[in-house]
Parts: C-alpha cells; structure tokens; sequence
C-alpha cells in the first residue's frame, strides 16, 4: 500500500489527491484511506469530516467512479449513524463522508423497532463496524409531537403514534430528571436511544462491553452544522458529553 494516506483528524494539504491512493495490488481493501479499526479512530474521523463540513472545507471524499468501481467488490464502513429521518440531518454530508464510508440507519425521531435492531447488528456483527452514533437535533418534530401529545392528549393517528409511543420514555425521563427544555429533551432522547440499543440488543451490549464498538450520542445543530456528544459508551478518546 502507498504511504500518505491522510492522517485521522487531519486535514489533508491541497496537494492532496484521493486517486493517489487507489490500491495498487489485491490486498489492499476497498476504500481510499485507511479505514478507522477502533472506536477512537473512528469517531476523530467522524468529527473531523463534521469539522470540515462546518467550516466550508469539504472534501467529498469516496465519490468518485473508481471508488465506486472499487465498491462494488464489498464494503466495510467505519461507522454507522442510526439518525433521525429528518431531510437537514444527512449523515455523508454533515460529516463528509462518500460511498463505503458510513452504514446509515434512519427513521423519524431515531425510534427503534426490530427492523433498526437487526439493521444495527449486521452492522456491528457482520460489518465489524466500530463505532455506532446515534444523531437527534435540535427542531426535531418527532419529538414535539411527543411532547404536544403528553401535554394535550390527543394522540396522533395511523403509524405516527407508533413514533409518539417509541418516543414517549425518553420524553417522561426528562422530565423525570428535571429536563424540560426542548434542547435537553432532544438530548435525552438520544441518550436513552443508545441505552435502548445496548439493552435490547445482545449483539450490541456484547461489542460495547468488550471494546470492539462504542456507541457516541450526538445532537446535531440544524444552524451552526456542528454535531455535539452528549453521550457516550465505550472508549472513543474523548469525555463522554454531559
Ligand atoms: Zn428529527
């Protein structure tokens, strides 16, 4: 393999080309740069693309065709983001990421249901990925109408008081725990999203409490672009949020 790949957390210079780093024999892996193996590694990748992405310095790595002829031969992501569905918080962008790079989990309000579950395993078991975010925001209206419903009542109809309902615990622990700013609702919410996960989840708790995947709770600022820990588990090289 050639030397130079771009350090992790590092900008790389402008002499820098991803072409350069195009296998050059058969055991070199899919992606251009080398892929994150621990939980620390990936989330200094992860928030150095949010850095990037935040200050206009964009690489938009991995999306060009002969990573994506690469590809097709197999993935191996670094991280996997279980996100919220909303159309501003879109993870290869916020955290300028390309193709191959990031396993995406979505659905309004980050709910969990068994088919998020098993998307998360694979995942973490088969995909060996390292590291899990769980991404909320702030406006997030999964999460005002969950609120709206347990100060009013009326509970929506059709699937959308499936997500009320799938909110709704993390809604009550706030306020169990004095949180009642929306901002720290949301961020409750991605917090007991990434309890949840580890909790229902063998597959997951044994990654987590064996070092081989961290879980980073994050809530992402629809204004200023940046996304904030607000909780983690497992070792990923920072302090954990509050
Ligand atoms: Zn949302």
């Amino acid at each position: 393999m050639r030397p130079g790949p771009p350090i992790l957390g590092h900008v790389p210079s402008p002499e820098f080309r991803y072409e350069d780093l195009l296998p050059t024999g058969p055991d070199d892996g899919p992606t251009h740069f080398p892929r994150p193996q621990d939980p620390a590694d990936a989330w200094a990748e992860l928030a150095a693309g949010n850095r990037r992405f935040v200050d206009g310095t964009h690489l938009h790595p991995n999306q060009d065709a002969a990573t994506r002829n690469q590809l097709a031969a197999g993935q191996r992501p670094f991280a996997l983001i279980f996100g919220c569905a909303d159309s501003r918080v879109a993870a290869e962008i916020i955290f300028d990421q390309g193709l191959g790079d990031l396993f995406i989990v979505r659905t309004a309000g980050h709910v969990v249901d068994a088919g998020v579950l098993g998307s998360i395993e694979y995942g973490v078991q088969v995909l060996d990925i390292p590291l899990v975010g769980i991404l909320g925001h702030d406006s997030c209206g999964a999460v005002a109408a969950t609120v709206e419903a347990l100060d009013t009542g009326p509970m929506p109809g059709g699937y959308l008081r499936d997500l009320v309902e799938r909110v709704t615990p993390s809604v009550l622990a706030a306020r169990q725990a004095g949180l009642l700013g929306t901002d720290d609702i949301e961020a409750e919410h991605v917090r007991q999203t990434g309890r949840l996960l580890m909790e229902r989840s063998r597959v997951i708790g044994d990654a987590v409490a064996e070092g081989r995947c961290a879980i980073v709770g994050l809530v992402y600022d629809l204004a200023d672009g940046q996304a904030r820990i607000v909780d983690s588990a497992g070792d990923i090289g920072v302090a954990g949020g509050s």
